[in-house]
């Protein structure tokens, strides 16, 4: 069967049976994939000390002849993608990733690296909503923070907005029902985005983290 290399970042490994890990992926070529690392788990395994999350990797693998599961040839450890005081959070944005970008999605690879490098480069209290939230917006789940969501109307940064199931809206959409973002919320979270140097308050965070919780939450209601 045939060989493929490509770039990978590493999403999540499962322990499989007393020495294997099943490992998935997002390649830069190849979108999502699994693979099974033989004998990973066992001390010798040159695969131990290459399969680390959070770092780019080089992978070489076999195709699988049926199914979907291919197997792992080499394993090579490049760059780490963050800080040590950032791998929690790191570790919080793969969860999500794994969510966005399913098996059968040929996206996700770029996406979760530049996220990883939003999150790298903001404080360690707003950088998870920002490169959720980046993520998100890449992968179709969200919009931008100067349109409504429902009549795509241009809203100025000066008007408050309300935030409804899951959207975010304008005044005369929004009937007055749901939370109100204000102007100075939604002013920060737009900046946030793209500027590195600002500080977002506590509860701008809070407001962001509640919104991300929310768009999830109504994937997996629609999802079931
Ligand atoms: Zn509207």
């Amino acid at each position: 069967m045939a060989e493929q290399r490509d770039a990978a970042l590493l999403l999540r490994s499962i322990a499989y049976s007393d020495s294997s890990l099943i490992l998935h992926c997002l390649t830069k070529q190849h979108g999502r994939i699994s693979l099974m690392a033989r004998g990973a788990r066992r001390a010798k395994s040159p695969f131990r000390a290459a399969l680390m999350p959070l770092y780019t990797l080089q992978l070489r693998w076999k195709e699988p002849r049926t199914g979907s599961m291919g197997t792992l040839l080499e394993a090579q450890r490049l760059s780490p993608l963050l800080p040590e005081s950032k791998i929690l959070a790191g570790q919080a944005l793969l969860a999500k990733a794994s969510i966005l970008f399913p098996d059968g999605v040929h996206a996700g690879f770029e996406e979760l690296w530049h996220a990883l490098h939003i999150l790298s480069r903001r404080p360690e209290d707003s950088g998870l909503m920002a490169a959720t939230w980046n993520m998100m917006q890449t992968a179709g789940w969200v919009a931008d923070f100067e349109h409504c969501w429902y009549c795509s109307k241009h809203i100025v940064l000066n008007q408050t907005m309300f935030w409804r199931q899951a959207h975010l809206l304008c005044e005369l959409c929004a009937r007055q029902q749901g939370m109100k973002i204000s102007p100075g919320c939604r002013k920060s979270l737009h900046t946030h985005l793209t500027q590195t140097n600002t500080r977002l308050t506590k509860s701008y965070i809070q407001i962001w983290e509640s919104m991300i919780q929310a768009v999830f939450q109504q994937h997996q209601t629609n999802k079931s």
